[in-house]
């Protein structure tokens, strides 16, 4: 991704910046002493915030105004200008916001202000008791986005996972790649959840949804009724029904759990093979290469993530890897596993001490099926994302929602969409009616090089293919009967920010 925003660099802002410098974007960062501040004009308003997202630390100054927010170019995060809340994930924490005056043709920076008083009283019509059954992207922000708006009512949140919520696009990223510690992975420390009084329940397993009751059943037996209940389960990885898949080096790749058992098995590995070229499977052979193993890739399609990304980008990504050593066997598939092999369906054996099985994922749809909700491929939910059930939502990798944009109801597989997603529920389970109607997007990372998709496009007629795909500097249009439905990117992030505002104008 493009520079960071590094504390000092730039200009001195409490010395003053001449207006014009804005230049059209009207973006400029520059430091307050040590702090990286960012300079936004909204015409003649001046607004200064900090210059790095609170998500991954993009830098601001090189994303988008639209309306009085700026979004980052990264991953799309957004910040109010006027009060520096981190309006739409990924970015959960605000940013802090400093006073400006002009003083002849310069803009001042002058001291940062106080974070905004929190609200604490709950919003009218709100529950007394709300449920959030999963401890992911969905189900968090969801947490995070009720206090946020002031619910002030009990609120439990129950995991089947041992982890504390975690930034899961990281487990086969730089984690798994050895280049971020695992302090890094936690969505918030222990403190946040007590703070906020959010319940929060590891090892709690959710076995039976009693709708009529309004209470969820544990594994243990015992219940937590509800007034109103989020699912937010999301999927677990598809298992291989060949023989030698429960072997103990052979890994899927859901749960911190699993990325580092991964980890400790790479320790004292010499070749990896993965099967399946999903963008788990090959984020996971990017970080392993980045540990040394030799790796394998074994995928039945002829190239890389054709389905999703169209050919062009599936040769780059082919390419990429093979630059980096990795060897695809396309168009063939794992038979079977042995203690140091896998066996190719076409014939033949690689060796392997450690494999990584990433073919995909399966929404977790148990708790909803067994107690009769509307299920079709993912669970039903409406534009509010409530469920068939009146006081139940859901949200994220087990939601299918009526997208507007597409015009068909989709389940897609996204961090930020379910986000999101979380946080729309948030308002709706506190008596809301906001429609959930943000574009989806997703990014994946290989080696240096990121990917960012926006959009969804099951198929498509046509895909134009502006500047250099092999050159890492690209923008790809996916059309269908003429319209652009979805696009893909590397390097070009203000391009990427501009076509999310125009599917959201067009939907207007
Ligand atoms: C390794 C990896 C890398 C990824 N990278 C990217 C990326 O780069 N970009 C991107 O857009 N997306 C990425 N994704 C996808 C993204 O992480 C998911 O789309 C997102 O996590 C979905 O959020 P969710 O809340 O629906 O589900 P999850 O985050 O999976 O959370 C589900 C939660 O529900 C809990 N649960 C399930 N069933 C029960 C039950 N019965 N009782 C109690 N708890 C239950 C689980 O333990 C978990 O806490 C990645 C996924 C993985 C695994």
């Amino acid at each position: 991704m493009s520079s960071d925003a590094s504390n000092e660099s730039g200009p001195d802002l409490a010395q003053g910046v001449p207006i014009e410098s804005l230049g059209e974007a009207g973006l400029l960062s520059g430091h307050v002493g040590n702090d990286a501040v960012l300079i936004a004009r909204l015409g003649d308003e001046f607004f200064a915030i900090d210059a790095a997202c609170t998500h991954y630390h993009g830098p601001l100054a090189e994303g988008l105004i639209v309306g009085d927010t700026v979004r980052c170019p990264w991953h799309h995060a957004c910040f109010s200008l006027r009060t520096g809340e981190a309006v739409r994930a990924p970015a959960l924490s605000p940013v802090a916001c400093w006073s400006t005056e002009i003083r002849g043709d310069k803009v001042v920076v002058l001291h940062k202000k106080a974070p905004p008083a929190a609200s604490v009283t709950s919003p009218a019509g709100a529950p007394q008791k709300i449920v959030i059954v999963g401890a992911g992207a969905a189900g968090f922000a969801a947490a995070e986005r009720l206090r946020r708006l002031g619910y002030a009512g009990s609120l439990t949140m129950l995991s089947d996972d041992e982890a504390p919520p975690v930034d899961r696009p990281n487990l086969s990223k730089d984690y798994l790649a050895g280049s971020a510690p695992e302090e890094w992975l936690p969505l918030r420390d222990d403190a946040f959840f007590a703070d906020q009084r959010i319940d929060l329940r590891l090892n709690a397993g959710v076995t039976r949804l009693h709708v009529a009751a309004q209470e969820v059943e544990l594994a243990d037996g015992s219940k937590v009724p509800y007034d109103r209940l989020l699912l937010a389960t999301g999927a677990e990885a598809v298992r291989l029904p060949i023989p030698g898949m429960d072997l103990p080096h052979v890994h899927t790749l859901r749960t911190l759990a699993d990325s580092r058992a991964i980890i400790a098995r790479a320790a004292n590995a010499r070749r990896a093979v993965v099967i399946g070229a999903s963008f788990i499977g090959l984020e996971a052979a990017a970080s392993l290469r980045a540990r040394g193993l030799e790796v394998h890739v074994v995928a039945p399609e002829q190239r890389p993530m054709e389905r999703v990304l169209g050919p062009q980008m599936g040769e780059f990504v082919q390419r990429l890897h093979e630059e980096h050593d990795v060897v695809f066997h396309l168009g063939n598939t794992a038979s079977a596993i042995d203690p140091q092999h896998v066996s190719l369906k076409a014939g033949g054996k690689l060796e392997a001490d450690l494999v990584v099985v990433g073919v995909g994922v399966r929404p977790r749809l148990a708790l909803a099926e067994q107690a009769g909700l509307a299920i079709d491929r993912g669970v039903v939910v409406d534009a509010c994302l409530q469920t068939s059930a009146p006081g139940v939502f859901a949200a994220g990798d087990i939601a299918r929602w009526p997208d507007p944009h597409s015009g068909t109801a989709i389940r897609v597989e996204h961090w930020v969409v379910a986000q999101r997603q979380g946080q729309t529920a948030a308002m709706n389970l506190i008596g809301g009616r906001e429609k959930f109607d943000a574009v989806p997007f997703f990014w994946s990372q290989h080696y240096d090089v990121p990917i960012n998709y926006l959009g969804h496009a099951d198929s498509w007629d046509e895909i134009s293919v502006d500047g250099d795909i092999a050159g890492r500097d690209c923008f790809l249009r996916y059309k269908r009967d003429g319209r652009v439905v979805a696009v893909a990117s590397i390097y070009r992030d203000v391009e990427s920010l501009r076509a999310e505002v125009e599917m959201e104008r067009d939907l207007r």
